[in-house]
């Protein structure tokens, strides 16, 4: 018998969002506006050339990427997704029994790429659905290596401010890497939630993550980066399976990036849905809190798997954490009344 890793026995794999053919998803956090426009055509161009190796160095992709942020290329590093760029972090600076130390619930990779990277994982409650900075402070002990920060949270939809990520920032010991991500950054409003690239970007143990997935609607081609202190950033690299953010990825990614203004319309229009959507779950009873990313949570504890077999009667999916809440991404609007008239039926 081939002996695997005693980590992996115990591992949940990955649930992603169910795909339904012909029903309405709102299960995974994607933008429901599709390709942005320029996109599309440079795939047709560039599709010729998938029987080459990308650009080892994602050359083009990491120099718009520094001249997007302001900041020295050397700083960036790329992944297929930012979770891939996930598990690079973690395989740069964990080892057997180190520990990582995250809020729970927040994204369901931190622990699994936690194990895979030989770490321990420390999950810390959350509190009011919020990342509870003083006790992820507090859990950290001479064994942790890295934490992350997911900034706004996956997936209860909240963040924290300024002046808390600021204090925690002091409180971590300067050798614990603290990775904040932020996959949902273009849904939150500037005045209540940090730039963490602009707030801690020149302190060597402060990484920031971020996504092509999310705003930039390219969840499908797998593009992730984060920014970090130029030494770290050469590691971070030297982790990446090679090749594995392919030329269509890192061509359709430049050219997204030239589309911010777009990116920022759509955002906003999501931001619209968001508002209009709350009010609504909150109408109906729902304990909604206030969201800043591109979904809303229902803290339906017990009821969340009835809540998404009700959804799944009138074909659609949102995602459920059983015993926890679900997740609903916002849709366009049409997709977002087929929700809330789910909602309204529903005798919980
Ligand atoms: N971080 C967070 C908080 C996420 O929610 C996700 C996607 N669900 C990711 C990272 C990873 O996204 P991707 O690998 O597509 O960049």
């Amino acid at each position: 018998m081939v002996r695997v890793r005693a980590s992996l026995s115990q591992l949940p794999s990955y649930v992603p969002g169910r795909k339904l053919p012909g029903a309405i998803i709102l299960a995974s956090n994607e933008s429901p506006y599709g390709l942005l426009p320029g996109v599309a055509g440079t795939l047709a161009e560039a599709a010729g050339g998938v029987s080459r190796y990308p650009d080892l160095d994602a050359t083009d992709l990491i120099e718009a990427l520094a001249a997007r942020h302001g900041i020295d290329p050397e700083r960036i590093a790329v992944g297929a997704g930012s979770s891939e760029v996930c598990g690079q972090l973690l395989h740069t600076v964990v080892g057997p029994g180190d520990e990582v130390v995250f809020g729970w619930r927040s994204f369901e990779a931190y622990p699994i790429l936690t194990a895979v990277a030989g770490g321990t994982a420390v999950r810390v409650p959350l509190r009011d659905h919020t990342l509870d900075l003083d006790a992820m402070a507090a859990a950290i002990t001479p064994r942790t290596r890295l934490v992350f920060v997911c900034n706004p949270n996956n997936p209860t939809s909240t963040a924290v401010g300024e002046r808390e990520l600021l204090d925690f920032a002091d409180r971590v010991p300067r050798d614990v890497l603290i990775v904040v991500d932020e996959a949902y950054r273009e849904y939150a409003d500037p005045a209540l939630v940090p730039d963490a690239l602009a707030l801690l970007g020149d302190r060597p143990n402060v990484v920031v993550l971020r996504t092509f997935s999310k705003a930039y609607g390219l969840a499908g081609l797998r593009v992730g980066y984060c920014v970090a202190e130029p030494d770290l950033a050469s590691h971070v690299r030297k982790t990446q399976v090679p090749f594995s953010v392919s030329a269509l990825a890192q061509r359709a990614a430049v050219v997204a990036l030239g589309e911010a203004a777009e990116v920022a319309r759509r955002a906003a229009r999501t931001i619209t849905e968001r508002d209009r959507v709350t009010q609504r779950l909150r109408a109906l009873g729902h304990d909604v809190p206030d969201s800043q990313s591109n979904f809303v949570w229902l803290p339906l504890a017990d009821a969340s798997g009835d809540f998404a077999v009700h959804c799944l009667g009138g074909r659609v999916v949102v995602r459920p954490f059983l015993g926890e809440g679900i997740r609903v991404t916002l849709g366009l609007p049409e997709e977002n009344d087929a929700l809330l008239a789910l909602a309204a039926t529903w005798i919980g």
